[in-house]
């Protein structure tokens, strides 16, 4: 076994807006864990919202350590793993399935009772547990870096939404939202044959949404109306087949609805503020027949399907990490984010 230092650097949250970095014993393992000597981690909006929250109701009670976008070098492996080894690059989804209850067994893992989150990335070491091990730890391919790698849980909820979408080749599809997730979802409905429009108000991003696949952009803070922006670009101003909210605004999933043409699909994929409600019209919702359909998270399937996306280098990745900081300074990263001067930053431990 390589030597492993017996306390890390690691970022506790102990409240709204307070993370202090403390050195903390480095986390034992058990005889079905891994222990990651973490290479790179990557900030989330989640991240952001929990800094604010000062935690997360379903994740993160503080004082705790927090970050769940990493990837790094296996440290220790437990006596009964299998397929690991000291030494090996890897990456992790956040959670882990039961496998074991109702909707695991409906082949709707992302929807399981006993979902497993498994936070820490930001910290020097980070201890696997046994069933994440078994469902959603993946060698890294050598093509795919660190940073890069960090991508593989948000572009699997990416995949995993792009699912859900009722889609013909040519159909138009639109993105609301110019976040790194609108950008991942721009650049895989594109390799699905949709021609994609992306909205968004950052001008840097809607320049960037280009080489994320996006047909056409809209800039919604220079218009007087989104929705009808948006159906100007499609035939006879009919609206998009397949619309997807990537805000997480209530606002903003009644503007989704609003572009859609008859029997077209709203996609709610950003998650909003607590206890907020939307208001939609029933008549269009009626007889122009549209299609509603909420998704969370990703599945193991998603997962390796995202680290193959990764690995084959055709989308620019890399620049939807446009900052990199050390550990010490997390919270620069937080203020960056708030400001919206980053897409995503890449934390060195
Ligand atoms: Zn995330
Ligand atoms: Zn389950």
């Amino acid at each position: 076994m390589s030597t492993i230092k017996k306390t890390m650097s690691a970022a506790v949250l102990y409240g709204p807006h307070k993370v202090v970095i403390e050195e903390r014993p480095v986390p034992t393992i058990g005889e079905a864990e891994v222990l990651v000597q973490v290479a790179a981690a990557a900030t989330c909006g989640t991240d952001l919202k929990v800094f604010h929250q000062g935690g997360h109701a379903r994740m993160i009670a503080p004082p705790a350590v927090f970050g769940h976008e990493w990837s790094g070098t296996i440290a220790a492996v437990g006596a009964k793993v299998i397929g690991f080894l000291e030494g090996m690059r890897v990456v992790a989804n956040n959670s882990a399935p039961c496998s074991r209850c109702y909707y695991c067994h409906r082949s709707l893992p992302n929807l399981c009772d006993d979902l497993l989150f498994v936070n820490g990335a930001y910290a020097e070491y980070l201890a696997v547990p046994a069933r994440l091990v078994c469902t959603n730890l993946l060698a890294l391919p050598p093509t795919v870096s660190f940073p890069v790698a960090c991508l593989t849980e948000p572009l699997a909820c990416v995949l995993h939404c792009l699912d859900h979408a009722v889609l013909h080749p040519g159909d138009t599809l639109v993105v609301n939202g110019d976040g790194p997730s609108g950008l991942m979802l721009s650049a895989m409905a594109k390799q699905r044959g949709a021609r994609v429009i992306l909205c968004g108000r950052a001008p840097q991003r809607l320049t960037l949404a280009k080489q994320f696949g996006a047909d056409e952009v809209v800039n919604y803070a220079a218009v007087p109306d989104q929705a009808a922006a948006v159906r100007e670009l499609t035939t006879a101003r009919r609206g998009a087949d397949v619309a997807i909210e990537a805000v997480g605004r209530p606002e903003v999933w009644e503007t989704t609805v609003a572009m859609l043409r008859k029997g077209g699909q709203a996609i709610f994929y950003g998650g909003c503020p607590q206890d907020t409600q939307v208001h939609l019209p029933t008549r269009p919702l009626h007889y122009d027949q549209l299609a509603l359909q909420g998704v969370f998270h990703n599945t193991p399937y998603h997962v390796r399907l995202a680290l193959s996306f990764l690995a084959d280098g055709k989308w620019p990745w890399d620049s939807l990490l446009t900052h990199t900081l050390p550990l010490s300074q997390l919270c620069d990263a937080f203020d960056l984010m708030l400001r919206r001067q980053t897409l995503k930053v890449t934390i060195l431990p």
